[in-house]
């Protein structure tokens, strides 16, 4: 159960004073509606208001804060017009502007001839000084009421700076400080302050050094964070390998057979990732191994190659794949290369019902079956094997850690575990998401893959562009068209999907298809189908294109105000072409305007197709949060880290936790007592559930 001190720690945001119910929504809109939430939610700025100049000194342009006497209002003649106010001090004159005011409450707050503390955004205005919209207007008597320095937090519709940081004021005022979970001699070698200080110094810090990522207490917290997630990942490992495995190794037979029925030679990166999950089947302890490479990088080979391995030392083997469509290519590679060499196969989905379903059960159950491919169909208790003894779990992150286990769990020994994953990370970022796996990686493509010509186009050149396609698609090409994310919600996203889809249709009629996020899995699936047929040649849709999904007759990708995109997105996407023999093209249309960054982040994917380099510079242009934003990466959510500022720290935590579950793997010492409470407060549920059930 989760410790008493925590309690306050998830009470809910409106036992706070001054968040009613329509502040208590907004809230929860833009992180949560409990107060760690909102500690969590860390300011990214501060407004300094200790400039306060003379007016005949004072410089435009930047925050000020002047004490002057108010003069006149001039009342706006008509609503487009401002209504303003003149005011004076000893050195000089200013105006404060106001859209829309209402008059009766301005003129209570600034009464004429009345001195008033005013603080805002200083501006030149035809060679005289105004503030519009002033952040404060403050009696001299009551000055104290407007802070020095004023965090700046990410709003979102109908919240005001002014309620975030009073009610995180409140909140830290509630919550009490925690048992220290941090190793004692880590503490004192950097000088960390304590938890809650932390807290303090972020949310009503004395300077710009207390908010920066480098400052002691940012980085305080970005540990606490990275060791909550590293714990739980590290209390998965040892749960997964308590189970003593099996030594897993045949005589080459199968392997060897495989080898000359494939029409190629394996890449250098192949091999070596074979050698490794070879070695690791043939240890008495669970393989608990990621094998990350690009789509198309060879994976499935190497995976069928190990499960020939598995096979040839006598167990049983399981490919779960998180969709219907990845399973049933899996099965069409798979199927001829097992046939050559007398791989007994089958798929499991949930389209298999009654008898049929039934029948493969008993085989599997009999032991029949040396290779069952599937979906989450295969998780379900009523299926059973006779022995498995080998699990590989494709786009791994689409799946739970609880269905990792309750595969592995169908067996009696330890399981040996295989993820793949399409979706290249850096490598700090690995340990993060990955921490309790070893890792595999395949950089290198296979031979004679012809580059994907990649161009950035402004988006007034769309006319051209799509008449380009036409022609293209005149000629028997198949064309990806994706449409932007404009929203965070994905209703927006149909629309401008949706208005795509009427524009092109209107050009070239039938030849058009599209798919979006909202369509059923059937329904989807159909629209894939015609457009694998040919039925259809652009593919209009959000972003909801399958990772490894294949149709190598594609060879043309359009992505509308690439900008938006993340870059590690843009690859994914750019590798649904290039698949086949022709040569394929990358279309990014970006906004007619873009920033320096954004030019420098398309430049990155005109230069280089290298998923792994990619993600290192998306990683340092756009810092951790975006590219562990992205919900198709899998990684999970931070919100006190910065990766490029603490990525030193990630290894020290997972070292830490690994050190931590050896030593004390029920967490029973003092410090074991306190880092449930760091288990708890960041919700790395896993880890949690685990330590309960054992
Ligand atoms: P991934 O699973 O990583 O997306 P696949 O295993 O599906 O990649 O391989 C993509 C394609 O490349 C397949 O058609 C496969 O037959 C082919 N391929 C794999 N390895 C090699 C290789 N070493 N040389 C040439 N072609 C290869
Ligand atoms: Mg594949």
């Amino acid at each position: 159960m989760r410790p008493e001190a925590l309690f306050e720690y998830f009470a809910d945001v409106e036992r706070l004073p001054g968040i009613g119910k329509r502040n208590r929504v907004a809230l929860e809109r833009l992180f949560g509606n409990r107060l760690v939430d909102l500690l969590f939610h860390l300011p990214t700025g501060l407004v300094d208001r200790r400039y306060r100049p003379k007016l005949s000194d004072a410089s435009p342009g930047g925050i000020v804060t002047v004490e002057v006497t108010v003069d006149e209002h001039a009342i706006a003649r008509n609503r487009r017009m401002p209504y303003r106010v003149h005011c004076h001090d000893d050195t000089g004159e200013l105006t404060l502007v106001f859209f829309n005011p209402r008059a009766d409450w301005l003129q209570r707050q600034l009464p004429e001839g009345e001195r008033r503390i005013i603080s805002g955004k200083l501006e030149d205005y035809n060679g005289k000084l105004q503030i519009t919209h002033p952040d404060y207007m403050v009696d001299p008597e009551s000055a104290d009421e407007m802070p020095a320095l004023e965090t700046i937090y990410p709003l979102t519709a109908g919240l005001s700076g002014k309620i975030l940081r009073k009610a995180a004021k409140a909140a830290l005022a509630m919550v009490p400080p925690l048992p220290e979970w941090h190793d004692k001699a880590l503490m004192e070698r950097d000088k960390l302050p304590a938890f809650t200080d932390a807290l303090n110094f972020v949310h009503q810090p004395t300077g710009f050094e207390d908010i920066a990522p480098a400052s002691l207490a940012r980085r305080r917290l970005a540990c606490d964070e990275l060791l909550a997630t590293q714990l739980a990942l590290a209390i998965v490992r040892d749960r997964t390998r308590r189970k003593r495995g099996r030594a897993l190794s045949g005589d080459g037979r199968l392997v060897k057979q495989l080898l000359a029925a494939l029409p190629y030679q394996l890449t250098g990166d192949q091999q070596s990732a074979l050698k490794e999950i070879a070695t690791d089947l043939a240890s008495e302890k669970a393989m608990l191994r990621l094998m990350q490479g690009d789509v198309g990088s060879g994976k499935t080979v190497v995976a069928l190659l190990a499960v020939a391995s598995a096979v040839e030392a006598g167990v049983q083997t399981a490919l779960l794949a998180p969709t219907e469509i990845l399973a049933n290519q899996h099965l069409e590679t798979i199927a001829p290369l097992a046939e050559a060499v007398g791989l007994r196969i089958a798929l499991l989905t949930g389209r298999n019902k009654g008898k049929p379903r039934k029948a493969l059960l008993e085989a599997l159950a009999a032991g029949e079956i040396d290779l069952l491919i599937g979906t989450h169909a295969i998780i379900q208790d009523d299926v059973a094997f006779k022995d498995l003894g080998f699990a590989i779990i494709d786009e791994q992150h689409r799946f739970g850690v609880q269905q990792r286990l309750t595969l592995a769990g169908k067996a009696e020994r330890g399981v040996d575990v295989l993820g793949m994953t399409a979706t290249p990370i850096p490598r700090t970022l690995t340990l993060t998401a990955y921490g309790d796996m070893d890792v595999s990686l395949i950089r290198e493509k296979p031979p004679g893959r012809k580059p994907v010509d990649t161009r950035v186009v402004a988006l007034d050149r769309l006319a051209d562009v799509a008449a380009g396609i036409g022609r293209a698609v005149q000629a028997g090409a198949r064309a990806y068209w994706v449409c932007p994310l404009v929203e965070e919600s994905e209703l927006m996203d149909l629309a401008a999907a949706e208005e795509r889809y009427g524009s092109l249709k209107h050009m070239f009629g039938d030849r058009v298809g599209l798919v979006h996020g909202k369509m059923k899995g059937p329904e989807k699936d159909a629209v894939m189908e015609m457009f694998q047929r040919g039925d259809i040649s652009i593919l209009v849709s959000t972003t909801v294109i399958e990772v490894g999904v294949n149709v190598p007759e594609a060879t043309i990708m359009v992505i509308e105000q690439a900008e938006r995109f993340g870059l590690a997105q843009l690859h994914q996407l750019r590798g649904r072409v290039g698949r086949g023999d022709a040569q394929s093209i990358c279309i990014l249309l970006r906004a007619n305007d873009v920033g320096e960054v954004a030019r420098s982040r398309l430049k990155i994917m005109r230069e280089t197709e290298d998923g792994f380099l990619i993600a290192e510079e998306d990683l340092r242009l756009r810092g951790g949060g975006e590219v562990l934003g992205t919900k198709q990466s899998g990684l999970p959510e931070f919100n006190l880290v910065d990766f490029t500022e603490h990525a030193d720290l990630i290894e020290l935590a997972r070292d830490d936790a690994r050190m931590i579950v050896a030593k004390d793997p029920e967490l029973k010492s003092e410090r074991g007592q306190a880092l449930r409470h760091l288990l708890y407060l960041f919700e790395r549920d896993e880890g949690v559930r685990l330590m309960q059930s054992g």
